[in-house]
């Protein structure tokens, strides 16, 4: 039996109405961001609120986000972040990354986010070599889904025991499922699903949540 509701649309209306806390500088964000082809990108309002939860629920001091797009995770992110708090995301693009500088501003919270523009594997390295190993509290998984194993590896050395990780699109519209979808991308989300099953240098759940989200908390 599936102890599971089905989310419909009009739940998700309902859990929006009676949830979502969204400011009107998410929102704008949100609705620029809208626009634009890769608009999809963007992860859903409610797990930006959800996210800013779990950044509290940690008492997060240092956030790393591989894969920032126009901003809104990294937003939601900083605000729940202390004064003295820092978030440091990794992207390829400076032009979206820029979309998001505007907003950060606007919301007061872009002296607590630092970016490295570029390939976040090296990003990610540069940061191991800079001694910053076990220094962040929580990360946040969402560039390029090939690289997620190496991402995965990276910031399990980057956050602190106790800290937590957090892997989007784990369930990658349910493709992860579909056997006859056999792409790079989802055969790569399927090896990372699989290898954290049997990880144990970790905690682990897995949430139907938005499009899969993996929490794993470092032991
Ligand atoms: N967290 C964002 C969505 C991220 S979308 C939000 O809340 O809106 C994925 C991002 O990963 C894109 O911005 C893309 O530029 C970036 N990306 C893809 N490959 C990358 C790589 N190799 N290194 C760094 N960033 C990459
Ligand atoms: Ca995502």
């Amino acid at each position: 039996m599936i102890h599971h509701i089905e989310i419909t649309q009009t739940t998700l209306n309902y859990i929006r109405d009676n949830s979502l806390r969204e400011s009107n500088i998410l929102k704008a964000l949100r609705e620029e961001t809208g626009k634009m082809a890769e608009c999809n990108m963007q992860i859903m309002p409610e797990q930006g609120q959800f996210m800013a939860l779990l950044t509290r629920l940690t008492h997060a001091r240092r956030a790393l986000e591989i894969g920032v797009f126009t901003g809104y995770s990294s937003l939601c992110v900083a605000k729940a972040l202390p004064e003295d708090g820092l978030l440091i995301g990794c992207d390829l693009s400076e032009e979206w990354v820029n979309i998001g500088r505007r907003y950060w501003q606007e919301a007061k919270v872009d002296h607590k986010i630092k970016t490295m523009i570029g390939d976040a594997k090296s990003s990610l390295s540069n940061l191991l070599d800079e001694g910053l190993a076990g220094t962040f509290d929580i990360a946040f998984i969402d560039a390029d889904k090939e690289n997620y194993d190496s991402y995965y590896e990276s910031a399990l050395q980057l956050i602190k025991t106790g800290g937590l990780l957090i892997l989007d699109n784990t369930l990658w519209s349910g493709a992860v499922t579909d056997p006859s979808i056999n792409d790079e991308e989802t055969n790569s989300l399927r090896q990372i699903n699989n290898k954290l099953h049997s990880d144990d240098r970790i905690e682990l759940s897995f949430l139907p949540f938005a499009d899969g989200l993996t929490l794993a908390l470092k032991r």
